[in-house]
């Protein structure tokens, strides 16, 4: 097993592999109930969502409903904006006083229409049925009346549009008045006919008017379109298209795409029935608005939905890492208190013993003080790598980078760890380079408490009588310093973690070792600080490498502070 950024396979089984620390039982109740509360939150927020969706989809039903409704309620609006318009002008030209009807007064005719405002009005005429029918029109020029005696296309069109009258006048028919009567029989003539009737409800006239049809298109239609059509800043969002019966567009000038069945579309009511007004743009289809609405709202929701459980989940990760922080440094806590009172108790029992004059053998003062020496050495080791944690921490960690001789740096931190080898019966070798190694530039403290880190993990997790190899190697471009030991071993997927802060292997032998969970944290921080890296191989019950790599033209880091003599633990 090998691992340096990623964890690599494991060989052997751990049978103990499946008890759980304290910390991870803690951890493990605290998740449940996070996770219990992520589901008991989220399963509201699915609800809500599939209920948004369900409300959104009837939405879009009744909005298509009330959209075309509205629309078709536009176009209506058209449609009788132009009846009040031409039903106005026809009250304005075709209320002729009753003497104007006669031949011998037909020039009180030619007075009312010159006081009348003719706007729109292509021609204003009179047909008489005393004593025989004729045809009278307005002429603005003269201000007259003039008798339409030849077979103009005008005229003839007025004698088709009066000729059902002229039948009812020949028959006596009595005439029942209900207002104006439109006449488009021919196309380019529409007529608006005002009949009128005696006191016993018989035909004496028909006044009559031929709508302008041009100004219709340019001044009529295009007021009645902007006073009911709804105002969007989008101009190409919806506007009218009329078409004529020939399917023809006369309005407006800009292109209309072909009427398609599902737009909204009339024709008009009182003049100009053949004509067909149709909704056209973005929002002319009542579907495709509703479709386009449902698909804005759902996407809304959906993305407010995601952010909420984005945000749900984010705050349960913090939690859980913070959880798991809080716990380790408790654990921490406690395994610290142990480590120093150990070698404390130690060293006080040696010394008491030597101040009471109790061993009298020079060997043996000499062993008790060696006891005292190690114990002394490995508290200031835990002491120095709480320090150097709390410095790296809070940013404050320096290095200052000398030339190194890292072969005599490791037989020192090796010589130091020469009686705790001894009284655990391990065996250690160290085996050299094959060529000198170059003076390395190096913060010479930090690599040997980097070293002594991993020297002290060896001996620790060792089983006595073991032995550990450490193999100084170069390949010319970086240094390696490799400590093997023959120990418990670490899980596959604890490689990564070990050199997480406060991170401690919960299973196996690593249960009965104390320690704080600090020392490959720091070693990684110090490695990486050098430009190098460090690499750990590992197989349960068998043993563990540990590898430091470094490299030879390390380049000073820009943003590196050196500072000399500053370090108080130097
Ligand atoms: P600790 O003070 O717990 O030794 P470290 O940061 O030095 O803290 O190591 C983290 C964990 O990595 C240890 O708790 C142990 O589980 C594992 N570990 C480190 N070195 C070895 C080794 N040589 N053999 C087995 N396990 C090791």
């Amino acid at each position: 097993m090998n691992h340096t950024d990623a964890p690599a396979r494991n060989r052997t089984h751990d049978p103990s592999g499946a008890r759980l620390s304290v910390v991870e039982r803690v951890i493990f109740g605290r998740r449940r109930l996070l996770w219990t509360g992520i589901v008991v939150v989220s399963l509201p927020l699915l609800v809500l969502v599939v209920l948004q969706y369900r409300w959104l989809a009837d939405l879009q039903h009744s909005s298509t409903i009330a959209r075309r409704a509205n629309l078709e309620s536009a176009l209506k609006a058209i449609s009788n904006e132009t009846f009040f318009y031409y039903n106005a002008v026809a009250d304005e030209v075709l209320n002729l006083p009753p003497a104007a009807y006669t031949e011998e007064t037909i020039e009180q005719a030619a007075h009312f229409f010159a006081s009348r405002d003719l706007t729109g009005v292509r021609r204003a005429f009179i047909v008489t049925y005393q004593p025989i029918p004729r045809l009278f029109h307005y002429d603005p020029g003269t201000r007259a009346m003039v008798e339409d005696l030849d077979p103009t296309p005008d005229a003839r069109a007025v004698w088709v549009a009066a000729a059902p009258w002229s039948t009812l006048h020949k028959t006596l028919g009595p005439v029942m008045r209900t207002g104006f009567f439109v006449n488009e029989h021919d196309l380019s003539r529409r007529i608006i006919l005002n009949p009128i009737t005696d006191e016993s409800d018989l035909l004496i006239a028909i006044t009559g008017l031929i709508i302008d049809q041009d100004y219709f298109v340019d001044s009529v239609l295009p007021r009645a379109v902007s006073q009911a059509l709804p105002k969007f800043d989008d101009p190409g969002a919806l506007w009218v298209c009329v078409h004529d019966g020939r399917g023809r567009r006369v309005f407006p000038s800009r292109p209309c795409s072909d009427v398609e069945p599902d737009r909204v579309q009339r024709s008009f009511d009182f003049v100009f029935t053949d004509w067909t007004l149709s909704l056209q743009g973005r929002l002319a289809v009542p579907e495709r608005w509703a479709r386009a609405n449902f698909a804005v709202n759902l996407t809304l929701s959906t993305t407010l939905a995601v952010i909420l459980l984005g945000g749900i989940a984010f705050t349960v990760r913090t939690a859980l890492r913070e959880m798991r922080l809080s716990t380790m440094k408790n654990e921490f806590v406690s395994n610290v208190s142990h480590e120093l009172r150990t070698p404390l108790a130690s060293i006080r029992v040696f010394g008491e013993l030597m101040r009471h004059g109790k061993v009298a053998d020079p060997a043996k003062v000499a062993e008790y003080g060696e006891h005292i020496e190690t114990e002394s050495r490995r508290l200031s080791q835990l002491i120095n790598n709480i320090l150097d944690f709390s410095r790296i921490e809070s940013g404050e960690k320096l290095y200052v980078f000398e030339p190194t001789d890292l072969e005599r740096l490791v037989g020192g931190a090796v010589e130091a760890q020469r009686i705790r080898l001894r009284d655990r019966g391990l065996e250690l070798e160290v085996v050299g380079p094959d060529r000198p190694l170059p003076l390395l530039e190096l913060d010479a403290n930090a690599i040997d408490r980097a070293i002594a880190n991993l020297l002290d993990n060896a001996v620790k997790y060792s089983p006595k009588g073991g032995r550990i190899v450490v193999r100084l190697t170069s390949d010319g471009r970086a240094v390696s310093v490799a400590v093997a030991d023959q120990g418990i071993g670490i899980p596959d997927d604890e490689l990564e973690r070990i050199f997480d802060r406060f991170h401690r292997v919960s299973t196996g032998g690593v249960h009965d070792v104390k320690g704080a969970g600090l020392g490959l944290a720091l070693v990684r921080h110090i490695v990486a600080a050098h430009g190098g890296r460090v690499s750990v191989e590992s197989e349960l019950g068998r043993g563990s490498t540990f590898t430091i790599e470094l490299p030879v033209d390390r380049r000073p880091d820009r943003s590196e502070r050196r500072r000399h003599g500053q370090d108080p633990d130097r």
